[in-house]
């Protein structure tokens, strides 16, 4: 089995299952888990923020900093193809209780200065005030694309100019780092909050990060407890994910995979593949009139495994536990399914 539907789908290293078993470990809700304290403390230090906090998933974090940002019934501002807009149960208005104003920010995967004047709300009798505008990078849905830094501060910068805070879902930062040669630390400089995954590219089992100011973290430690998310002997999980810190180098493999994964999907007949950013393959089918529920059927049936992400278009995504030889057999037995 070649499975591509996600780099969460990994299974953790022999060296991860033993750092688990051996972590020295306490109650995390009293701050007694000496593991967890350390993985926050490097989690920090590579986004450059004062503080982190571990949370169970990056959905956990995304919605922890709306909720801290923002005061009921203000808007959240952000792209409409953004994660936290459509992959999270509208948990921005469940948990938050905030009203979305989403903008179609297209191949740039970032509003520009324009559209957030444009979309921007004050508060006053009538208006609930813009309470947060959040992006995303690498840009999921749109493809893996890693928004390049001018971007993010352009957007951040106009924000800032009207008193939004920002907060980037950076589910898989260190890809765009990685993909733009930019250190995380300085891709993120601008930004009020970064979450980004150590389940995914990384490798690690569980867990992902939430990154900010120290005042800011304080208050996303309540939510955290609000929401469940306050564990106990953490140490277990957050062992692998202090593995998983220093696996960001070989993100790279993921994406040469990817490109090559691409290019050998893009030369048969009937699939239109681009070039991938990083490590998100975005398959169309509709050329061999194959509509992507059918198309993934067809791969799932010579045990290749992606995800149908519109009509006609699918998701493959590269990860550790897949070489080049992988996804050189991915590429022969998708010719074959679908000739
Ligand atoms: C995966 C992902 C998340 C959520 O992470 P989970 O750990 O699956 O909850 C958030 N944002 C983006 C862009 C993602 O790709």
């Amino acid at each position: 089995m070649i499975d591509l539907r996600s780099d969460t789908v990994t299974q953790p290293s022999d060296a991860m299952r033993e750092a688990a078993r051996d972590a020295d470990v306490g109650d995390d809700v009293y701050r007694d888990d000496p593991t967890v304290n350390e993985l926050e403390r490097r989690a920090a230090e590579a986004v450059g923020t004062e503080a982190a906090l571990f949370v169970p998933s990056g959905t956990m974090g995304n919605q922890i900093a709306v909720r801290v940002h923002t005061d009921r019934g203000n808007e959240l501002l952000l792209d409409s193809e953004a994660h936290i807009y459509r992959w999270e149960l509208a948990g921005a208005a469940q948990l938050a209780q905030v009203q979305t104003r989403i903008v179609d920010a297209g191949d740039r995967c970032v509003p520009t200065p324009a559209q957030i004047r444009e979309n921007y709300v004050a508060e006053d009798l009538h208006r609930p005030g813009t309470g947060l505008l959040a992006l995303e990078n690498t840009h999921n849905y749109r493809g893996g694309i890693a928004v390049e830094k001018a971007h993010i501060d352009a957007a951040v910068d106009a924000a800032h100019d009207l008193g939004v805070p920002v907060h980037l879902d950076g589910a898989r930062l260190f890809n765009a780092a990685m993909a733009l040669d930019t250190p995380a630390p300085k891709l993120v400089e601008s930004v009020d909050s970064v979450m980004f995954c150590l389940s995914k590219g990384l490798g690690a089992p569980v867990g992902s990060i939430l990154a900010g100011s120290s005042a800011f973290i304080d208050e996303a430690r309540r939510i955290r407890k609000l929401l469940g998310g306050g564990m106990r002997q953490a140490g277990m999980i957050a062992a692998p994910g202090l593995l998983a810190l220093e696996n960001v180098d070989r993100l790279e493999i993921d994406h040469t995979n990817a490109s090559a994964l691409a290019a050998g999907l893009d030369a048969i007949d009937g699939l239109s593949v681009p070039d991938p950013e990083t490590n998100i393959v975005v398959v169309d089918s509709s050329e061999a009139g194959l509509p992507a529920e059918e198309f993934v059927d067809r791969c799932g049936d010579v045990d290749v495994l992606g995800g149908a992400f519109s009509e006609y278009t699918t998701r493959f995504c590269t990860n550790w536990d897949v070489d080049r030889g992988d996804v050189e057999t991915a590429v022969d037995r998708i010719e074959t399914a679908i000739a």
